[in-house]
């Protein structure tokens, strides 16, 4: 395998957020998905400037969206752009670490909280990006490739101090972020995350301002 594969651990910080979302009793899970959907928009805004400024760029821009996917027999929902991606390096830097200036405050100011209802607060407003998918999800698998480049990265952690990064040969430009929805969830009508109408709602709630298209796939029983 050489280093297609490797297993790598979260940087302590990262490990921390990480530890609070896993263990999540904040009841607005919903907003994962508004993370997910804006993760996918900043992809698709800088692919777009990014064509623009480098006109040798070999990029597919002709019909840029956002994906949302939902199995119900897997249990998974998947959201996928077709922009800009990221290169191994990326991914590295990118979700194993926490870049955010602002982070470090969040879990200061979750440390002292008191109550549920403040820290389901504050993350509301701060938003904790991509680690917000491990309040419903027990492992989370990223399939991406940077435009222009041509092999693949694919990412997957249970969230639980490390993840695993691997080359691949063929991927889609851009990326996909597939959730695997914990079980104890699926008995749960608020936090079905398969249901049509629920993520549509979620959507409408929280990403009716993105610009790009969201086009919904839904698995018919
Ligand atoms: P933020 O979006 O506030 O920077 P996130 O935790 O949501 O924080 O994401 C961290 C970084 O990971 C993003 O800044 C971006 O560089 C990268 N990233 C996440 N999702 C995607 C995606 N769908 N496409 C490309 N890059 C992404
Ligand atoms: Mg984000």
């Amino acid at each position: 395998m050489g280093n297609r594969s490797e297993t790598l651990e979260f940087q302590a910080e990262a490990r921390q957020l990480l530890q609070l979302m896993v263990h999540s009793i904040y009841s607005n899970k919903d907003v994962f998905l508004r993370e997910l959907v804006s993760n996918a928009s900043d992809a698709l805004d800088k692919l777009r400037l990014e064509s623009m400024v480098d006109k040798d760029l070999d990029a597919d821009v002709s019909d840029l969206h956002v994906d949302i996917e939902v199995d119900r027999d897997a249990r998974t929902l998947t959201v996928r752009d077709n922009g800009i991606g990221m290169s191994r390096e990326d991914v590295v830097s990118l979700i194993g670490t926490i870049a955010k200036s602002g982070t470090a405050e969040l879990l200061r100011k979750l440390r002292e909280s008191k109550d549920a209802g403040a820290s389901q607060e504050l993350i509301g407003q701060f938003g904790v990006g991509f680690y917000a998918t491990f309040m419903v999800a027990d492992r989370v698998t990223l399939l991406t490739r940077r435009a222009g480049q041509s092999g693949g990265t694919r990412w997957e952690s249970t969230g639980e101090g490390t993840y695993v990064v691997e080359a691949v040969d063929e991927a889609p430009q851009g990326t996909s972020v597939t959730v695997h929805l914990k079980p104890e969830d699926a008995e749960d009508n608020l936090h079905d995350y398969t249901s049509d109408r629920k993520i549509r709602e979620i959507v409408k709630r929280y990403s009716d301002f993105i610009a790009w298209p969201i086009r919904m796939t839904v698995q018919r029983p």
